[in-house]
């Protein structure tokens, strides 16, 4: 398909003089107000997002290369994905990737997408650690991606870390991603609901999860990029509280003396966390870190000695 949209003076192969070409700024813009139309909000970094990736550009080409001719060919890929878009489909998923902590994460429909308010539960793990002097050891529930357990061997070059999942093809997915940043042997991936893989004298100085805690009144209405993920890792029982109650039970048995368990929780659910954990023997007084938008976020609480 060709588009007379441009005003860039370029020809248009096999068309004579008459048609001009789409300019990458002409494109990215049709591309913006078309998601713009389609209600989806972050219509401008969408745009830039997959035009860029459709073409095969790096980002800054978007300033440039304003005036870049773009071919019909390229433009058609590009109209398809801007239709997949607006269908509901996350653009992380139509671009194959998600930033989290500096870090390209490569994402599919196998596993949840890495959102920004996750890296507390990184920078809260990493104050954790400073309390912990050479190796130390962690586990991570419901790894997902990788994204945190990637994060933290990062940061941590001398942590041990254990990364379970209940699902096999997020582990494949995680597995992936842990090959791309060369940490193959820094971080251990067992299959596994919770702790069932996990052997029952193995201890951990650090655990950390970002479990499935959506409502099943959240599940119901969920925006459809959300309903795009895997409902293993969003659905948390009625409550939401379903996992993250299985984990608080079982963390005392797995945690070292003075051992952090640092989870996140949704929306609303920070007094029936601190609850749990107060009813919990072996746990300490929990304390909660909220988000930059200011919603108690993450939950941090410390192995006792009783
Ligand atoms: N934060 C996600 C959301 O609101 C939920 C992720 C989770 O359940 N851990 O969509």
């Amino acid at each position: 398909m060709i588009s007379v949209m441009g005003t860039e003076n370029t020809r248009a192969a096999g068309y004579g003089n008459i048609y001009r070409l789409p300019t990458l700024r002409n494109l990215i813009s049709r591309v913006s107000q078309f998601l713009s139309l389609n209600g989806i909000q972050s219509h401008h970094l969408d745009a830039r997002l997959i035009v860029t990736h459709a073409l095969g550009l790096d980002p800054i080409d978007i300033y440039r290369k304003p005036n870049l001719p773009i071919d019909g060919k390229s433009e058609s890929a590009v109209l398809s994905l801007m239709v997949r878009r607006a269908s509901g489909v996350p653009t992380a998923y139509i671009i194959g990737i998600k930033e989290f902590w500096s870090l390209s994460i490569t994402v599919d429909e196998r596993v949840l997408i890495p959102r920004p308010e996750t890296e507390i539960l990184v920078e809260e793990s990493l104050a954790a650690a400073r309390s912990f002097t050479g190796d130390m050891t962690i586990l991570e529930l419901g790894t997902g991606s990788g994204a945190v357990s990637i994060a933290l061997a990062m940061e941590l070059v001398a942590a041990r870390i254990v990364s379970t999942d209940i699902s096999p093809s997020a582990l494949s997915a995680a597995e992936a991603n842990i090959s791309i940043h060369g940490l193959q042997d820094r971080i251990l991936f067992k299959r596994g609901d919770l702790f069932e893989a996990i052997e029952p004298d193995d201890r951990f100085d650090l655990i950390v999860s970002n479990p499935p805690y959506l409502t099943d009144e959240e599940m119901k209405c969920l925006p459809p990029e959300v309903g795009a993920e895997p409902e293993e890792a969003l659905r948390g029982g009625e409550n939401g509280l379903a996992v993250i109650e299985r984990i608080v039970a079982a963390a005392p048995d797995y945690l070292t003396a003075g051992g952090f368990l640092i989870f996140e929780i949704g929306a609303g659910q920070q007094d029936a966390a601190r609850k749990l954990i107060e009813r919990t023997t072996g746990l300490s007084l929990p304390h909660t870190r909220r988000d930059y938008a200011g919603r108690p976020r993450v939950i941090i609480t410390k192995r006792t000695c009783q």
